[in-house]
């Protein structure tokens, strides 16, 4: 299983008491699956990616990714089992003002220590995989939001990750941009054998997912086919 979930608790201090914001939550996903998870604001969508992503660790349970569990390890090593196996999109596109499309892409490379070359051939093949490849040298302001959202999901694969991890993909996005970025979410999916999952409040972006779980209160459902 590329990412596996087990018996997941996690709480946030508040006040004199705890909130529960992941309540006994299991979920697994393997290579070329596309999981959504929806549910309102508030949920815990957000951080079952976070725990997920290794980002935060919870109180219990076991999150386990490409076959390693991570919540025994050391932070360093943690870091890289995220840089190395995990691409993260969050529901922001973070990209720095000044760096074109192309150099979103090459600077994770660069962060992993890999060879600049190489990155500079990967990037290119990723732009084009998301549809970009006219846009290598464009800034972030001189791109739509769709285009903005692509550069964000390209740059999160420049590693080669198993799993891949969105959040709300669509909310800054029209109808027609929202459902061809979760298309295409749905295609790199398969045609990289990805572990996806895509959290999202908006009903309507579900059916390019195999499964669909919802998520209430901290507590996540029985996946359904969609
Ligand atoms: P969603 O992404 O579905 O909107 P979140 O995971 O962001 O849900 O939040 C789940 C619950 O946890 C909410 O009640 C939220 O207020 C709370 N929460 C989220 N992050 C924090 C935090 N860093 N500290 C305290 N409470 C938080
Ligand atoms: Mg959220």
């Amino acid at each position: 299983m590329s990412l596996a979930l087990t018996d997941v608790v996690l709480t946030y201090p508040d006040g004199d008491r705890a909130l529960t914001a992941l309540d006994h939550v299991g979920l697994e996903v393997g290579p070329g699956e596309f999981a959504a998870v929806v549910g309102p604001s508030g949920s815990g969508k957000s951080s079952l990616l976070a725990v997920a992503a290794t980002l935060i660790t919870p109180a219990s349970g076991t999150v386990s990714v490409a076959g390693r569990e991570t919540t025994g390890l050391r932070p360093a090593e943690r870091t890289r089992l995220r840089r190395d196996h995990i691409g993260i999109v969050f529901q922001q596109p973070n990209l720095p003002a000044s760096l074109t499309a192309l150099d979103q892409l090459t600077v994770m490379a660069h962060l992993a220590g890999r060879s600049p070359r190489r990155a500079a051939g990967r990037a290119r093949e990723l732009l084009a995989a998301v549809d970009l490849a006219g846009l290598e040298h464009k800034r972030p302001h001189q791109m739509s939001g769709g285009e903005r959202q692509r550069v964000n999901i390209a740059r999160a694969l420049m590693n080669g990750p198993e799993v891949l991890l969105v959040d709300e993909p669509t909310s800054a996005l029209d109808h027609v941009r929202g459902e061809q970025v979760v298309k295409l979410l749905e295609r790199l999916t398969r045609d990289r054998r990805l572990a996806t999952v895509m959290v999202t409040h908006d009903l309507a972006r579900l059916t390019a997912a195999d499964r669909v779980y919802s998520m209430t209160d901290g507590r996540l459902s029985a996946p359904s086919e969609a």
